[in-house]
């Protein structure tokens, strides 16, 4: 069964109960070998059908749709199965891969009879802001007819199931450039702001570029130079057209940078037509599902700790540097948060409903109905003080009104690491499946987590408190203006501001973020 028809028959089956019929799956490994070029006869072995038992996607789906109200339009749905059948045509077992292969070696000019084009994501940064910048070149291979491989790492390939069936998204082990691309030879050598300096620059030296018309790598990773950027003009897509093989380095949501594009607008405002703040959120959740061995973990935390409450609250509380900022203080921004500001959490007596169930003694026992709080922090004292102050509450309460949880605390940010990545994944999916949200403000950690749940989170103030007084920013947090992740840095192409627009104009979608100065984000309608 293709994704897109999942997605179809998700969105037309809600039996919630299913939300706790899950299966232990941790035995069951749906993550492919990744292949090797020109497999052939390894296809069978390579894509037997017990890897592509994923569990999650078929959970997910029942899950969500019970209360997920927003659903993909048909004209996204339509161009997904046709991605689908693209992916299938082109992808790393097929002969029109081994033809596109052959003439990147072969270094052949514009070649037109390739029926097959690519793009290749290559990883940079975090998990967050590698999911969000795989769903955004996911979107650009929609818009623009290519096939997206990605080229991940031993840290990342147990993470997610396969999100084509029957196909793979994996660049083959011995591909050419594999584990290379991110190496400042490459970007000197192949990327598309060098080629366009250099033909500024002086005209003959890009006669001299090997490869120049069957790859090209686009830097837009957040240290991107002015030539660079030139990707994110309208005018520079022909040329794009014409290059069978791109190579993307890219740490950031570009998605709302192509709304702003006006070769772009019209299919985009097709493939969304009425909610612009669900483009993460339906992409997000069409290509991320998490292996059977992560999604285990998941189910198995939430059966635990979250499934019985009545609201699940989710914090996450990302710290960039405790150095600048103290721990103390970001609790006490928490707690205002949450019992103040936003009020997610307000006075015992007035929240918790009381059943009175037999314990084993054989005596009457009061349980009380609950909210869980999942905290989701690379530190682990943010836990241990939020659970001692409502451990105080309960007993005073005289049951458990809040459960305080976490999965983990890993103390430092790894880098190359798959069981950190896996620990985060847990963590994203956990607050993903929480029914309110509080993030840390400039963290893709954080978006992807409100992105995926479809959620308007409420966001911390900054953490860079610079007063020396040490005072918690007032208000400790506010409720975001979109579901949307956050483009923290663009190119300033295209006028944002709604003021400048000509009456009816084609921009009425993008609106700064709350969290990141010069930032843009998709919204709904600007406020
Ligand atoms: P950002 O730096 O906040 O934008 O988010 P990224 O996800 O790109 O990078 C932060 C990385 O630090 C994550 O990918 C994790 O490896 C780790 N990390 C940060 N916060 C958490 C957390 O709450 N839980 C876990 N398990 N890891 C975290």
């Amino acid at each position: 069964m293709t994704a897109s028809l999942l997605l179809i028959i998700a969105y037309s089956i809600s039996p919630y109960s299913l939300l706790l019929q899950r299966r232990s799956s941790s035995s069951i490994n749906p993550t492919i070998q990744q292949p090797v070029a020109g497999g052939g006869g390894e296809e069978e072995e390579v894509l037997s059908s017990e890897q592509y038992s994923c569990v999650s996607r078929q959970q997910l789906h029942i899950i969500r749709s019970s209360y997920s109200s927003s659903k993909p339009s048909p004209f996204l749905l339509s161009r997904l199965k046709e991605y689908e059948q693209r992916h299938k045509r082109c992808d790393p077992f097929s002969e029109s891969f081994n033809r596109s292969s052959r003439e990147l070696i072969r270094v052949q000019n514009s070649p037109d009879s390739l029926d097959c084009r690519y793009i290749v994501w290559t990883p940079v940064n975090g998990l967050g802001n590698r999911m969000l910048s795989i769903s955004s070149s996911f979107l650009y291979a929609l818009l623009t007819n290519r096939v997206l491989l990605v080229d991940f790492g031993p840290d990342m390939v147990d993470l997610f199931c396969e999100p084509f069936h029957n196909s793979t998204w994996f660049l083959p082990r011995d591909f050419t450039f594999k584990g290379r691309a991110n190496t400042p030879e490459f970007r000197e050598t192949y990327s598309l702001g060098k080629l366009l300096r250099r033909e500024e620059e002086e005209e003959e030296q890009k006669k001299e570029m090997p490869y120049v018309a069957s790859l090209l790598q686009l830097f837009l990773s957040y240290d991107n130079d002015d030539y660079d950027k030139l990707f994110f003009k309208s005018e520079t897509q022909p040329l794009l057209e014409k290059v069978p093989w791109l190579v993307l380095r890219s740490d950031q949501y570009f998605a709302p940078y192509l709304f702003l594009m006006p070769c772009f607008r019209a299919e985009l405002d097709r493939m969304f037509p009425d909610d612009k703040e669900t483009v993460f959120h339906h992409l997000g959740r069409y290509l991320f599902s998490p292996s059977n061995q992560v999604w285990g973990h998941i189910t198995g935390f939430y059966d635990a700790y979250l499934a019985k409450a009545d609201r699940r609250i989710g914090l996450q509380i990302r710290v960039f540097s405790l150095d600048k900022t103290p721990a103390s203080l970001i609790l006490s921004q928490v707690i205002n948060c949450i019992q103040e500001e936003s009020r997610i959490i307000i006075l015992p007596n007035a929240t918790t409903t009381t059943t009175t169930t037999a314990s084993s003694s054989g005596r009457n026992r009061t349980t009380t109905t609950t909210t869980a709080i999942l905290v989701a922090s690379l530190f682990g004292q943010f836990y241990t003080e939020l659970n001692k102050m409502y451990k105080e509450w309960n007993e005073k309460a005289g049951a458990t009104v809040v459960g305080v949880y976490r999965t983990n605390h890993e103390e430092i940010q790894v880098l190359g690491s798959s069981s950190h990545n896996m620990k985060a994944l847990v963590d994203i999916y956990l607050l993903s499946m929480c029914d309110v949200l509080v993030t840390s403000p400039r963290s893709t950690f954080g978006y992807v987590a409100h992105g995926l749940a479809g959620l308007t989170p409420w966001i911390l103030q900054s953490q860079d408190i610079e007063d020396e007084e040490q005072r918690v920013k007032e208000p400790a947090c506010r409720r975001g203006v979109s579901k949307e992740p956050c483009l923290q840095f663009h190119a300033n192409y295209y006028d944002t501001n709604p003021d400048h627009r000509e009456p009816g104009g084609p921009v009425p979608v993008i609106m700064d973020c709350e969290d990141f100065q010069y930032g843009l984000k998709l919204v709904n309608r600007r406020v």
